[in-house]
């Protein structure tokens, strides 16, 4: 059997979008799928969530029961995976606190993707403390379940890096506890940062520049309509350029061979699209439709089973408590060894109460 420990989160902040899909749903319901694991953990962020939206928590309880919707309609299945929320799990806020002292405040500065995070949200002087330190608590959530591969978008590079830091450190200081996790990126370039439909940087719940996996067929084709492509690419004649155009990058991380026989005949690849819109002569709006056909086709399946989900709402509670619960004794347990490793385990251990009684009693 596998002894590989899966873990990763999403923040709920909103409805999750074609961006976590192909830079992390999709490896895991692929990893669930392939049953190459020991243990599956997939948890809803909402503390985390809180650092940058502390004051508008109905967000963020909104968007937990959102979350675990899109968790179920891509095919992610309680029975093979631990859906679980973080709040509800005190042992992390714990260890956070103890790997608070692990890390300095120099270190955290230079993490580039919170740096790209305080900009973005435009905190500047006023960044919450919570927020500035969440690095720290991603590595408690990692770290509690003992996770050996965590597969995530590229952005959430920096964050593992400072997991594998505090884990060295605190094996160093304190004997080997925990265990060093290793990130799994998508293998496809294009899915690594999905970009938004704006042509900005990253897809983000936080920016609006979203399409969700829920969305409907019509909102669906609207958006993928008005997408950014290339601004220099005026007339159809015009040579077209492919760096920075979405929807190219949308065609690479979604656009399959078979596709080209259902929806778009004329040409028999990628390729020789890419070729024609850059010689000139093919129009954005054919691209775009034949995107939206690929979206329409792969997102069809993932709403009709969200909206089988929606019609038993307290079952999906019932999942998410049970897989807390589950998920709670094993953070439990190491943070059991974390505080025997650490000497502040002072109520069970007998060793230590018979040594003090016989220093006190025979000094
Ligand atoms: P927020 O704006 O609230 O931070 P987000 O859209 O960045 O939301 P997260 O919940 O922070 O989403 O990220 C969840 C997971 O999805 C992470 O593994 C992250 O790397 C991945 N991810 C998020 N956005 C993208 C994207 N545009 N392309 C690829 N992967 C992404
Ligand atoms: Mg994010």
């Amino acid at each position: 059997m596998s002894d590989k420990i899966y873990l990763t989160g999403d923040r709920p902040t909103g409805r999750l979008h074609i961006g976590h899909y192909v830079g992390s749903l999709k490896r895991r319901v692929e990893i669930q799928e392939s049953e190459d694991y020991k243990k599956l953990f997939i948890f809803i962020a909402d503390a985390q969530a809180l650092t940058d939206n502390i004051d508008n928590p109905e967000k963020v309880r909104q968007n937990v029961i959102e979350v675990a919707l899109d968790y179920l309609s891509v095919g992610l299945n309680p029975e093979k995976s631990t859906l679980f929320i973080q709040s509800q799990i005190p042992e992390l806020t714990e260890l956070s606190f103890y790997f608070m002292d692990l890390v300095t405040v120099s270190r955290l500065q230079r993490n580039p993707t919170v740096k790209t995070e305080i900009h973005m949200r435009g905190f500047d002087a006023s960044i919450p403390v919570g927020f500035f330190t969440y690095p720290i608590s991603q590595a408690a959530d990692i770290t509690a379940f003992k996770a050996t591969h965590v597969p995530v978008g590229e952005d959430q590079k920096p964050m593992l890096e400072q997991t594998v830091e505090i884990v060295r450190r605190f094996n160093y200081i304190y004997g080997n506890t925990l265990v060093e996790p290793k990130i799994v990126l998508p293998q496809n370039n294009a899915c690594l940062r999905l970009p938004g439909t704006d042509g900005k940087a990253k897809m983000s719940k936080s920016l609006g520049n979203c399409i969700y996996l829920s969305e409907e067929p019509k909102e669906l084709k609207q958006k993928v309509m008005s997408m950014y492509t290339d601004p220099l690419h005026i007339h159809v004649e015009d040579p077209g350029h492919l760096e920075g155009n979405s929807v190219f990058t949308y065609l690479d991380a979604f656009c399959r061979p078979e596709h080209f026989a259902e929806f778009w005949p004329d040409y028999a690849s990628l390729d020789e699209v890419k070729e024609h819109y850059q010689k000139g002569g093919l129009g954005d709006m054919k691209v775009k439709k034949f995107l939206n056909n690929i979206l329409q086709a792969e997102l069809e399946p993932i709403r009709n089973r969200r909206a089988a989900f929606e019609k038993d709402i307290p079952a999906v509670y019932e999942m998410l408590r049970k897989g807390t619960e589950e998920a709670r004794n094993v953070a439990a347990q190491t943070l059991s060894e974390v505080k025997r490793a650490m000497k502040i385990n002072y109520f069970d251990d007998a060793e230590l109460i018979a040594e003090q009684s016989k220093r006190f009693q025979n000094p």
